[in-house]
C-alpha cells in the first residue's frame, strides 16, 4: 500500500513537513493556550461528522480541580452541546496519551475514535500502565490512533518542563 506522504525525502524530519490534521492543529494551539496560563500544556479536540465540538486544555491549577483534565474538559463540554452523557460517533484528539482517569471518561463516553500525539511512559494508560482500554472490564474501546502531532506536542511538554526546572 502506498505511503500517504512522500517518501523521497529520508530526513527524520520527513514526517513534520505534512501538514497536521487540522483538530490536531487546534489541540496543539489549546496546549498553547494552556502553557501561556501556567498550565501543562495538552490540549484536546472533540469533533463530530467533520465539526469541532469542543476544545480545551488542562485547567487543574486554574480550577484548583485535579480532574480538570483537557480530556476530560472538552469530553463534558461535548456531551453539553449534544446533550448526550453519551458520544456516539465522535472523535478525541489529545496532545499527549490520556491518563487511566481519562482514559476511563473516554470509555464512559463511547468515544469513537481517539487519535493523540506524544506517548508518555510515565502517566499514559493507553499503551503504558493501566492500558486501560486491553481490560477485559473495559466496557467500550474506542480505535486508537497514536503518534499524530507527536513531534509537536512532545516539543511543548519538554520547553515547559525546561522552563519549570531554570
Ligand atoms: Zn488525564
Amino acid at each position: 500500500m502506498p505511503l500517504p506522504y512522500p517518501t523521497n525525502d529520508s530526513s527524520p524530519d520527513c514526517m513534520n513537513k505534512w501538514p497536521l490534521p487540522d483538530p490536531m492543529a487546534l489541540a496543539l494551539e489549546q496546549a498553547r493556550l494552556g502553557q501561556q496560563a501556567g498550565e501543562v500544556p495538552i490540549g484536546a479536540v472533540l469533533v463530530k461528522g467533520g465539526a469541532v465540538i469542543a476544545a480545551a486544555h488542562n485547567m487543574p491549577r486554574t480550577l484548583h480541580d485535579p480532574t480538570a483534565h483537557a480530556e476530560l474538559l472538552a469530553i463534558r463540554a461535548a456531551a453539553q452541546v449534544l446533550g448526550n452523557e453519551r458520544l456516539d460517533g465522535c472523535e478525541l484528539w489529545v496532545t499527549l496519551e490520556p491518563c487511566a482517569m481519562c482514559a476511563g471518561a473516554i470509555a464512559h463516553a463511547r468515544i469513537a475514535r481517539l487519535y493523540y500525539g506524544a506517548s508518555d511512559a510515565k502517566g499514559g494508560a493507553v499503551e503504558h500502565g493501566a492500558r486501560v482500554f486491553e481490560q477485559a472490564q473495559c466496557l467500550h474501546r474506542p480505535e486508537i490512533y497514536p503518534g499524530i502531532g507527536e513531534n509537536e506536542a512532545a516539543g511543548l511538554l519538554r520547553q515547559f518542563f525546561a522552563g519549570r526546572r531554570g
